[in-house]
């Protein structure tokens, strides 16, 4: 349960009945081993750990633990694999492999997003609606490219580089799997994929996906474990191109470690994203966009609307709204297809939050809560909105990657367009306001690789995603997603 104290409100006049998605379709097994050349294996290290369902705290099975001869072995069998079997294939045949995993991946979408749910916590209905249909369109996009390498970039022959080194977050386990695995293929690489430590279900099960779409063993190598496993998958030699997405300070560190090394790096890291309202915005249609770029997810999503900037002039009126919209968001089990906010991913994620959030009361902000009732086990936050926030407080500079908004006002574009930049991130923004000349002049100034303009996480498998400044280099998606996985030397 929450520490904080809540706000009373007008309780809804009905309630919604259960809607539970059944968990039968998926099979978890007790234990995973590591998925290396094209088999799962015991590991050689020796050691395990378990993951559980954020959701009710449960055991839901015990995963190795990669040590550094499983790593060997994993970048091993993607080296004989890219100097074999899949770099032998012809451009239109690889483009075939990753077309038949769309589809199996739409074939198993229910499937792999129950499994989704249960490993990581967010919403049925964003696994289903959201997550899923977005991996999927990835693999579709990108196996399209496979055997047009040429006429996406006219005028070049750029070739495969060899061996990618992935390691990817918890937030979005399969979505982030696909924005790394389908752009590395599609440009004949092979991988070697480290799951995040509290989710490796969906990519364990995706390996399996991969082995039955006629995958040659060694192209895709799943290899689970902590950070520990993580850094020996980037810094080991037989890689090649190391592609990250996590946070600003694990990023540093492996910048640090590749340095020098000749491996290609791309970095996507963390955020603090301004959605800036004007008083001319549709202001209803842009209540929504402020909760969808804030609570989605549990605001576990790295280009998350968290610092609101609401013109003065309509401070009162427009936070009166959010407050209101607030109250009905529907918090609980993640398999309910009502719930619109699940469970914190773990434990030391609820921590941070409430470790922040604890900082924005002593700082001097204003907190709201809706009194919606919790679950009484697993990890759990309410929505939470500060107002009151001035630019030196932590809630306002610092990523919480949680279901909390900070809420700061501005009187002139100039002043929207300086609070917004003022973030060592830059990632992504919001603009809401119904002159197209200022949705220009905005995105023009401001410092993020992403700007939305009357929406709010719009995602596409053809548009290009990522950061500037300290939320990192390279891009996902588009064409953009090709060109770190490729070799461009005479
Ligand atoms: P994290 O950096 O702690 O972990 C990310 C991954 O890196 C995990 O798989 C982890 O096991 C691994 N790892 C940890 N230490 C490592 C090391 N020393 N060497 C190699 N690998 C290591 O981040 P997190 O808390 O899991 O994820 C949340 C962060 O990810 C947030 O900051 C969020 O903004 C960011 N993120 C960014 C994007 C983007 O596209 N920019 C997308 C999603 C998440």
């Amino acid at each position: 349960m929450s520490r904080f104290p809540t706000t009373t409100h007008t309780p809804l006049l009905w309630e919604y009945a259960p809607s539970r998605e059944s968990t039968d379709i998926v099979e978890i097994e007790d234990r995973y081993g590591l998925f290396i050349d094209g088999e799962f294996r015991e590991p050689k290290s020796g050691k395990w750990f378990d993951t559980v369902n954020p959701a009710t705290e449960e055991k839901l099975a015990t995963v190795a633990e990669a040590g550094p001869k499983d790593v060997d072995d994993a970048v091993k069998a993607a080296r004989a694999a890219f100097e074999g079997p899949w770099g032998r294939m012809s451009p239109s045949e690889r483009a075939k492999h990753v077309f038949r995993i769309a589809r199996m991946i739409q074939e198993r979408s229910r499937e792999l997003a129950v499994l989704e749910v249960l490993d990581g916590g967010k919403p049925i209905k964003e696994a289903r609606d959201v997550d899923l249909p977005l991996v999927a369109a990835h693999f579709f996009y990108y196996a399209g490219w496979a055997d047009k390498l040429e006429y996406a970039f006219p005028g070049a022959k750029p070739k495969p580089l060899g061996v990618a080194g992935q390691v990817i977050p918890w937030n979005f386990p399969l979505l982030m799997l696909a924005w790394k695995v389908a752009p590395a293929l599609a440009a004949g690489n092979t991988v070697v994929l480290k799951p995040a430590e509290t989710t490796p279900l969906s990519a364990l099960l995706f390996a399996q996906i991969a082995a039955e779409a006629g995958l040659p063993p060694g192209v895709v190598n799943v290899v689970t474990g902590a950070g520990e496993t993580g850094q020996l998958v980037v810094t080991h030699p037989g890689v090649d191109k190391v592609a990250f997405t996590g946070s600003t300070a694990v990023g540093k560190l492996i910048r640090s470690q590749v340095a020098g090394t000749g491996k290609k790096l791309t970095l996507e890291l963390g955020g603090k994203a301004a959605n800036i309202i004007f008083e001319d915005a549709p202001l209803d249609q842009a209540v929504e966009g402020v909760i969808n770029g804030i609570f989605f997810n549990q605001g576990h999503v790295c280009c998350a609307g968290s610092r609101l900037l609401v013109e003065e002039s309509i401070h009162d009126r427009f936070v009166d709204k959010v407050k209101r919209r607030l109250q009905t968001l529907r918090v609980g089990d993640p398999l309910d297809k009502n719930t619109d906010v699940g469970a914190i991913n773990s434990r030391q994620q609820l921590e941070k939050i409430e470790e922040l959030v604890e900082s924005g009361v002593a700082e001097g902000a204003e907190m709201y809560q809706p009194d919606c009732p919790l679950p009484a086990k697993g990890f759990w936050f309410r929505p939470t909105l500060f107002t009151g926030v001035s630019q030196s407080h932590r809630i306002a500079q610092e990523e919480i990657f949680g279901p909390v908004l900070s809420i700061l006002t501005f009187r002139t574009p100039e002043e929207a367009v300086e609070k917004a930049n003022n973030t060592p991130y830059g990632l992504s923004a919001g603009v809401w306001t119904s002159k197209g000349s200022r949705i220009l002049w905005m995105a023009d100034r401001m410092k993020a690789g992403v700007v939305w303009a009357n929406t709010y996480n719009k995602f596409d498998p053809t548009s290009p995603f990522g950061g500037y400044k300290e939320s990192g280099f390279g891009r996902e998606g588009g064409r953009h997603g090709l060109l770190p996985y490729l070799d461009w030397s005479e």
